[in-house]
């Protein structure tokens, strides 16, 4: 274990919206509660649930995250016309993300981003 942490030491996490590394989660407090999770240089906000069970959870949690708490926002919000989101298996001792083979039945850990997209007022 200590062995591949050296390994990989240069390498991490990719955002999936810019392609910059992203940092390493750290926890984050909420109005209502407290996630891992972190913030791109682009935006991007997100989340990640280190058991792989709780998903659906880390996804509200950076949703609400890059709403600012602020509930009007966040209930106004329709996916693919307001925001983008993407999933992957993650690994938060090392901070590294692969491909989700089948989210059913992958219980790795999960990292969730969200991006929100520009409106055009
Ligand atoms: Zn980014």
């Amino acid at each position: 274990m200590i062995l591949r942490l050296r390994e990989n030491k240069d390498e991490g996490s990719r955002c999936p919206f810019c392609n910059q590394l992203i940092k390493a989660p750290e926890s984050i407090k909420t109005e209502g509660s407290e996630f891992i999770g972190g913030r791109c240089d682009c935006g991007t906000v997100y989340a990640c649930d280190p058991t792989g069970h709780n998903v659906g959870e880390a996804y509200l949690d950076a949703l609400s995250y890059v709403c600012g708490d602020d509930w009007n926002v966040f209930s106004s919000l329709s996916p693919d016309e307001n925001y983008r989101e993407a999933v992957f298996n993650y690994d938060l001792k090392t901070n590294r993300s692969w491909k989700v083979k089948d989210i059913r039945r992958d219980y790795s850990g999960k990292i969730v981003f969200v991006k929100m997209l520009k409106k055009d007022k």
